[in-house]
């Protein structure tokens, strides 16, 4: 704390993976030799720079801009860019702490980073987040490249801001390799990446409910959040046969008993990433209940998928969800749920799976997209949906290996963060002190 001081979101993650590593570690002492934990605790390098750009009224404007190149010891610094208002230091040193176990849990040669910057493309112009985009990647280029840092999309980074940056690099470097992913089809992208993170968190919430002898098919689900993994969540929840009761943004709630239908889901995709709207818009469309400031956690439901943001899921939210008979939370955000209402979960015995292992799915097929680069090919839909899934229910059995419980129960955080910490240690304790 006293070398991190304001940085309480990096905090909350370390603390939550160490303190569920510690009796592992305590069991195998060669991972606290050479220095291991306060080296992986360390970012490699933490890089923030000025990004200066004209609005389209001719005024000059400056943001903050950040790549945290946290571990490359299984491979290419690699995770997404957030562009929100919120981004500081402590922000992306969590992500990037996450994304390195993430990272290796999903068995690919990926390192873990990232990156963004406090910029809000909310109001702005094409114009005007292109040329931010521009004068971003102006300075960062040269930290990237396909074998060094590989960034993606994230929280206000979609395929516009993606396509903006990508062209950039190219222009710069001179290259077409691939040094983003998340690209548009055209020009290198995958089938799937953008529906990989929602769709993977469902699939992984599918394998736990099938260790516990359950199944989504029939049930209620509660997502939050309306971005790109809460969209392709509610997507695949309906195609398992799960009724989908909640959409929100950072306004409000939209809460909605019949629940989704395919028509609804593209219609609220259409309010969201072409008009750039509100869930509220959404809900006036089709005579919904909103409820302006809530979150979604008081609707009574079977599953609970937080898909928004950081700590948005708080003690008294799991409290309410528990009352109200919740089986199943995964994550598909990163770290929404506080590290008390995860102790809640736990001890109520709830399926509870940390993003790290449960939205792992869209960084899975970001390394899919890099190995379809690498090899100029292009997979089908088909295939790169039965390798998500494929990788989804790996990390789950590998949950399952490290985080069993006598009784066949399994604890998902354990589970997730052994096996992640002990495929990056190996590497680290190989590969000597640096
Ligand atoms: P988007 O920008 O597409 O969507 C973010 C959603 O979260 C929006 O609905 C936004 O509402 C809402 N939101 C943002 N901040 C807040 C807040 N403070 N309170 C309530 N709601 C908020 O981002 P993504 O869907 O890509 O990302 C969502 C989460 O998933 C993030 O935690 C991200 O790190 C994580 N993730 C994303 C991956 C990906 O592939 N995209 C991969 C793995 C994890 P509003 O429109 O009002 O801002």
């Amino acid at each position: 704390k006293a070398r991190d001081p304001h940085q309480p979101e990096f905090m909350q993650a370390v603390k939550e993976v160490m303190n569920s590593l510690w009796p592992f570690i305590e069991q195998n002492p060669k991972y606290a030799e050479q220095g291991l934990l306060e080296r992986l605790v360390e970012p490699e390098r933490a890089i923030q720079f000025r990004i200066s750009w004209v609005d389209d009224q001719g005024k000059v404007r400056t943001n903050r801009g950040f790549r945290i190149q946290h571990s490359s010891a299984i491979g290419p610094f690699k995770g997404g860019m957030r562009f929100h208002s919120s981004v500081n230091l402590s922000i992306l040193k969590f992500l990037a702490f996450e994304q390195t176990f993430k990272n290796a849990l999903t068995t690919l040669p990926m390192g873990g980073g990232k990156g963004g910057s406090d910029f809000d493309p909310k109001g702005k112009s094409d114009a005007e987040v292109m040329r931010f985009c521009q004068a971003l990647i102006i300075e960062l280029y040269r930290h990237l490249g396909p074998d060094t840092d590989v960034p993606a999309g994230d929280i206000g980074v979609g395929a516009r801001e993606v396509g903006f940056m990508a062209g950039m690099m190219k222009k710069l470097s001179n290259s077409s390799a691939s040094v983003f992913t998340g690209k548009g089809l055209s020009f290198g992208g995958s089938l799937i990446r953008p529906e990989a993170t929602g769709y993977g968190t469902v699939y992984f919430a599918e394998e736990m409910l099938k260790q516990a002898r359950q199944s989504l098919e029939g049930y209620t689900v509660s997502v939050s959040g309306s971005g790109n993994v809460a969209q392709y969540a509610i997507q695949k929840c309906m195609q398992l046969g799960a009724k989908v009761i909640t959409v929100s943004d950072s306004h409000g709630v939209v809460i909605d008993k019949a629940g989704f239908s395919p028509e609804k889901l593209e219609a609220l995709i259409h309010i969201k990433n072409e008009q750039r709207g509100r869930v509220e818009d959404y809900a006036k469309q089709f005579n919904l209940v909103y409820e302006a400031g809530k979150r979604p956690w008081h609707v009574p439901v079977d599953v609970a998928l937080p898909c928004a943001t950081q700590n948005e899921l708080e003690l008294e939210d799991a409290k309410a969800l528990i009352k109200n008979g919740v089986r199943c939370v995964a994550e598909g955000a990163n770290m929404p749920t506080s590290l008390d209402a995860v102790e809640t979960f736990l001890h109520a015995g709830i399926l509870y799976a940390p993003g790290k292992a449960s939205n792992a799915g869209g960084v899975a097929v970001s390394g899919l997209e890099m190995s379809q680069n690498a090899q100029r090919l292009h997979w089908t839909r088909e295939q790169v949906d039965n390798k998500l899934h494929a990788i989804m229910r790996d990390i789950h059995e590998n949950c399952v290996l490290h985080g069993g419980m006598p009784g066949g129960k399994v604890n998902y955080v354990n589970g997730a963060n052994i096996a992640g910490f002990v495929k990056v240690a190996d590497a680290m304790l190989q590969q000597g002190v640096y």
